[in-house]
């Protein structure tokens, strides 16, 4: 039996930017979340930069999030090693929106679909979209639950697509995804008792070593590098991995202050750190936003700003517009296309600027990579 689900806005995927995007919706529309995971798996911990407070706050969730503290370190900013051996510190302490935070990454979405739970949206997980049709005034969506068995059907009348880098409704509708990269992340955490509130970036010949404190006396220790430049099966192989994290000075430093038994640390494997983005990113009646949009490289830092703040401007502008006029719902989709347009351009003049400035290993692939990338011509 197929079970019938009609609503107005079906979100596809519940990380950050599917969340904040039905929070905001949840006041105007009647909104469907749907996402494959019934809770979010561990992910490595981040750093959400200050200025997302305003949307916490804009969505009434700033003080509950600032009181949880297990959620969150404060981040008072990066030392970072690049471009030479100096260190160059990086701090929020004149930020006028306060200290980042250090999260607990999978607590802190796990704390976003409490929210949205106790909002009027309801909530299908596990689910996935299998097929997807469109019609006159929106489109169905067929969905499978943890078995082939359980099927729903969505018909609904706007779709955003906040599925992360697999842009799974825009991959559904045949639009293809560019790649200015192959980096991926190979990604561990220790435990970790020192009180370092400032997260460590070091250079290196293959790549970058990030470090900081995380909530629960934890460190999470990333290397960021291509693909094709790994050494074969280093993601699964933790003493080799942390051998090669002591050889860096820098992050040698922090696993030295760190007392724990080697069975305290734990390598959790490889994901995809590369930036890319969406061929389109809005079409009549559905938009991408977040990762699905276009993912960063996490050199900046931005990407769960970036999907919070893509999340509310599409919201806006669907409050704005209404799912009534189809001549109002293009030029939505004009609009949301310009500003992601704007804001991928803004963020490709930086990673050239950043790249440009560590030297140190002009033949090495990495680095002759990114010094003479090629934009993408969209
Ligand atoms: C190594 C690394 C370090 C990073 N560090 C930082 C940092 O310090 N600061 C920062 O701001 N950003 C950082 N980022 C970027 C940040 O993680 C992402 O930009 C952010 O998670 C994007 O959120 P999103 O909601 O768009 O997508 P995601 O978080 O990827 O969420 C997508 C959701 O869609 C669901 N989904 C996917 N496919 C389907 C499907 N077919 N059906 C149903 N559901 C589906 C997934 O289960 C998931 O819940 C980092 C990224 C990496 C890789």
């Amino acid at each position: 039996m197929t079970q019938f689900i009609q609503t107005q806005i079906a979100v596809i995927g519940a990380g950050i930017g599917g969340c904040i995007a039905a929070l905001a919706l949840s006041r105007h529309f009647d909104v469907v979340l749907i996402d494959q995971h019934t809770e979010c798996p561990a992910r490595i911990g981040e750093c959400l930069p200050p200025a997302a407070g305003r949307i916490l706050r804009e969505l009434g969730l700033l003080e509950a999030f600032t009181r949880h503290q297990a959620l969150h370190l404060p981040c008072h900013g990066i030392r970072s090693h690049w471009g030479s051996d100096a260190c160059v510190m990086n701090d929020n302490l004149r930020n006028p929106d306060g200290p980042g935070w250090q999260l607990d990454r999978a607590g802190f979405e796990n704390w976003l679909r409490q929210h949205v739970m106790a909002s009027n949206v309801r909530c299908l997980w596990p689910a996935r979209p299998v097929a997807v049709q469109q019609g006159r005034d929106g489109w169905l969506l067929q969905l499978h639950g943890e078995t082939a068995e359980s099927r729903s059907a969505v018909p609904c009348h706007f779709v955003i697509d906040a599925s992360g880098r697999r842009s799974f409704f825009a991959a559904m509708l045949g639009i293809r995804r560019l790649a200015l990269d192959k980096q991926v992340a190979i990604w561990a955490s220790l435990a970790c008792e020192c009180d370092d509130r400032m997260a460590t970036l070091s250079a290196c010949e293959y790549g970058w070593w990030y470090s900081a404190r995380l909530p629960g006396q934890r460190r999470v220790l990333a290397l960021q590098t291509d693909a094709d430049l790994l050494r074969h099966g280093l993601h699964l192989d933790d003493k080799r991995f942390f051998q090669m994290a002591r050889t860096q000075k820098d992050i040698a430093g922090l696993l030295a202050a760190s007392p724990a038994p080697q069975k305290q640390w734990q390598l959790h494997g490889k994901t995809s750190a590369n930036t890319t983005r969406l061929k389109q990113v809005a079409g009549f009646r559905w938009a991408a936003i977040g990762d699905a949009a276009c993912s960063f490289n996490p050199l900046s830092s931005q990407g769960m700003f970036n999907a919070m703040a893509t999340a509310m401007q599409l919201a806006e502008q669907l409050v704005d517009t209404g799912l009534n006029h189809p001549e109002a719902l293009t030029a939505l989709s004009h609009t949301h296309s310009a500003q992601i347009t704007s804001v991928w351009q803004r963020y490709l003049e930086h990673h050239r600027h950043y790249y440009l400035q560590e030297q140190r290993w002009p033949g090495m692939p990495y680095w002759q990579r990114r010094h003479h990338l090629q934009p993408l011509g969209i």
